[in-house]
């Protein structure tokens, strides 16, 4: 439903669950964010409204560093629990995922990771992508976040905007969009991404508009846009004009 992502000097817990604030007028059902708590995912998430997240952070607040993604859930597949709010981790922990839309081939791709071992814990659609980035990764050898993204792209069908954040990659968001929104926030030192401008609009008005396939790199001081074959990719950059303080 609702999604927001951060890279920056800002304390990121506060950047991303502010973003999750200013998405609530969309509806949902749970919300949860992850970020790098001494080089460790840290993820909260809580089914109900902000309010049940934000106590549950502040009862045990994370050291988060300069990175974070946020979702708030309006389930497809799934009860509305804490299991299946997002974000969803593959086996090691080490990539954390959200996800709005529906990957509609999901149930054959389960059944393809639970036979190379993966243990799911949820009911979502959602975890194959988490699943299937981190065995990505593990296959490659390496920690390009991206190309690992690409490659769990071009096996998904639906409608997916799927953010993903990696331990090994302390500055580093990705994000891809197939069927479902996705916008960029140029900051100074510092990007957004979210699925509704309203997220980053506080911080903001630089927004970049990613085409249907694509996939965004996001790092505290670039933003670069590819296909899902990883060749760089027109955007549309504009300035959003509106009146954002009502
Ligand atoms: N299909 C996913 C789920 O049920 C994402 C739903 C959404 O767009 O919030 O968890």
């Amino acid at each position: 439903c609702g999604i927001v992502g951060y890279v920056g000097p800002q304390p990121a817990l506060q950047v991303v669950v502010d973003g999750l604030a200013r998405l609530e007028y969309r509806g949902y059902d749970s919300a949860g964010i992850a970020v790098l708590s001494g080089g460790r995912l840290r993820t909260e998430k809580r089914a109900g409204k902000l309010a049940n997240l934000r106590a549950a952070l502040e009862a045990a607040p994370p050291e988060a560093d300069g990175i974070g993604i946020g979702h708030t859930r309006w389930a497809t597949h799934g009860a509305p629990t804490d299991v299946n709010a997002h974000p969803h981790v593959d086996g090691d922990r080490r990539v954390a995922v959200i996800h709005n839309g529906i990957i509609e081939n999901f149930a054959a791709l389960r059944v393809e990771l639970e036979e190379r071992g993966c243990k799911f814990t949820s009911e979502t659609d959602t975890e194959v992508a988490a699943h299937l980035l981190g065995e990505e990764l593990k296959d490659r050898g390496d920690h390009d976040l991206a190309a690992a993204m690409r490659g769990v792209c071009r096996r998904l069908e639906g409608a997916f905007t799927l953010v993903a954040m990696e331990a090994d990659n302390p500055d580093l968001v990705v994000a891809a969009r197939r069927n479902s929104p996705l916008v960029v926030g140029r900051g100074d030192g510092e990007n957004f991404l979210a699925s509704d401008v309203a997220a980053f609009i506080a911080h903001t008005r630089d927004a970049i508009e990613l085409g249907q396939d694509q996939v965004v790199e996001l790092r505290p001081d670039s933003v670069r846009v590819t296909d899902y074959d990883g060749r760089p990719a027109d955007v549309r950059e504009y300035h959003v004009d509106w009146d954002a303080s009502a």
